[in-house]
């Protein structure tokens, strides 16, 4: 099967050319004329799938062939919304790589940084707009957005979005569409309430099912190797030394675990850095690129930092902490793998955690092979202890919950834009509590926030589809 056959047009086949694409991943194959068709689509797919390109190509096909309509103002037409920045910026560069060759306009929107360029790109003109939920409600308070016109909706890794509690912030954008638009929702993994969700938002949908319900990428090899908490770090420089990694992704569970972590990894010699969410984003711009570019040999990442990431032909994933939430388990491994590359997901395992791996194999539904290794054989006097800075349990997050680094329903885009300081990251906040639940003033505040929308949209034609 060609891309051609798969009626895209001449335009896009260049950008695919140029890119060096032979063929469609099975996601593009399935998601690709159906979205062409105008149907709404539930996709399940992980990141590294192709996904994004999957929605990417038809979105700005069916925008090109319907660009005689009338939209002097160039208003967006296309909503493409995301969990982090992160991920937006490699939404919006797939976006402009695939769109070269169309007249289409793109703006990116997104938290922890000034918010005065992102207003002057808007009053330019776009055709699609990629943006985090909070960013995204800022611009609309301030009036200085318009979503009247969008005509497709994506929502793109859409159980990551409601995992950080993102769920009320994306009831408020939908009230705020047109009614008639096509919605595409891409998720890698599927809970109640995405089902729900799904439910409220898609209309008809076309199911596309690219892998087996969480399970993880079948070209990642997995391993588990036991060993006592205090030699982990001990054990991965050893890894990274005796393999010769050049390029490897290591997981913790903390912002802070990974600033010590990376500290730890330079005095052993090898070139590290931390991403998470207490960093700038010009610090995990740099991080980002050095990794790239070899200069860093070691990216040392928490879950949320490293959602998104794209990083063609990631050879390594090291869990050197199981994550809380089984389900980060799949995202953090589908960081290899991609796009059928062969990949090696690796989790240091201490006897703290063994309940976490079991319930990892319980959600993949199979056992992770586990193989000691002969000189961090575990010392089986070593009693369990409970996990720091997390929940035990592979629950998922529940609001307010003490997840360290996603932390997710209180956060400070709850706040009224004019009252919000210094942007930190959307996704993540600033300090690891474990804020219980929201604080009396950000309900207020995020009320009366709600409250302005109304006043704002009494005209609009159709009530919140997914009214709370
Ligand atoms: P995604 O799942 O959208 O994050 O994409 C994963 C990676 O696959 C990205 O680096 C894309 O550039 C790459 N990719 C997407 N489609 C294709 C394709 N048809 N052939 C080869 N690589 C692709």
């Amino acid at each position: 099967m060609t891309f051609e056959s798969l009626g895209l047009s001449a335009e896009l086949l260049r950008a695919l050319a140029d890119q060096g694409y032979a063929q469609p991943t099975p996601i593009q194959l399935q998601a690709i004329p159906v979205i062409l068709d105008g149907r709404d689509v539930l996709a399940a797919a992980q990141t590294g799938t192709g996904k994004t390109a999957g929605f990417t190509l038809p979105l700005l096909q069916r925008l090109n062939e319907a660009a005689g309509k009338s939209n002097r103002q160039h208003r967006p037409r296309a909503l493409i919304l995301v969990p982090t920045r992160e991920l937006a910026a490699q939404v919006a560069e797939s976006v402009s790589t695939y769109g070269r060759h169309l007249s289409m306009r793109s703006a990116v929107i997104f938290g922890g940084v000034k918010i005065n360029p992102q207003i002057a790109e808007l009053r330019r003109g776009v055709d699609v707009l990629i943006a985090t939920p909070g960013r995204l409600l800022d611009h609309v308070q301030q009036r200085t957005l318009d979503l009247s016109q969008i005509e497709i909706l994506v929502l793109d890794e859409a159980d990551r979005m409601l995992d950080m509690g993102f769920i009320r912030d994306i009831r408020k954008i939908l009230a705020l569409l047109p009614e008639r638009r096509q919605n595409l929702l891409f998720s890698a993994t599927f809970s109640g309430e995405i089902r729900t969700l799904a439910d409220q938002l898609l209309d008809r949908p076309v199911s596309v099912d690219v892998a087996p319900r969480n399970t993880a990428a079948e070209t990642v090899t997995q391993v588990a190797h036991p060993v006592d908490k205090a030699r982990k770090r001990e054990l991965l420089s050893h890894l990274i030394g005796a393999n010769n990694w050049r390029q490897v992704l290591v997981f913790t569970r903390t912002k802070h675990g990974a600033n010590r972590l990376a500290k730890q990894l330079e005095s052993d010699g090898l070139s590290a850095a931390a991403i998470h969410g207490n960093k700038t984003q010009g610090a995990r711009t740099r991080a980002l690129a050095g990794f790239k570019d070899g200069s860093v040999r070691v990216l040392v990442a928490t879950d949320i930092a490293a959602r998104g990431l794209d990083i063609d032909q990631l050879p390594h994933v090291v869990n050197f902490e199981l994550p809380n939430v089984a389900e980060d388990y799949v995202h953090r491994i589908g960081r290899t793998g991609r796009a059928g590359n062969e990949g090696e997901a690796m989790s240091l395992v201490c006897v703290d955690e063994l309940k976490l791996l079991r319930d990892i194999e319980r959600l993949l539904g199979r056992k992770i092979r586990s193989e000691t290794l002969p000189g961090y054989e575990p010392d089986p006097s070593i009693q369990p202890e409970p996990i720091q800075n997390g929940r035990s349990s592979g629950r998922r997050a529940q609001p307010g919950g003490s997840r360290a680094d996603s932390r997710p329903r209180s956060r400070p885009s709850d706040k009224p834009a004019a009252k919000r300081q210094r942007g930190p990251a959307r996704a993540e906040r600033p300090n690891g509590n474990a804020g219980p639940t929201k604080q009396a003033g950000q309900r207020s505040a995020e009320a009366k926030r709600g409250t302005q929308h109304k006043a704002q949209h009494t005209r609009r034609s159709k009530p919140a589809l997914l009214g709370s």
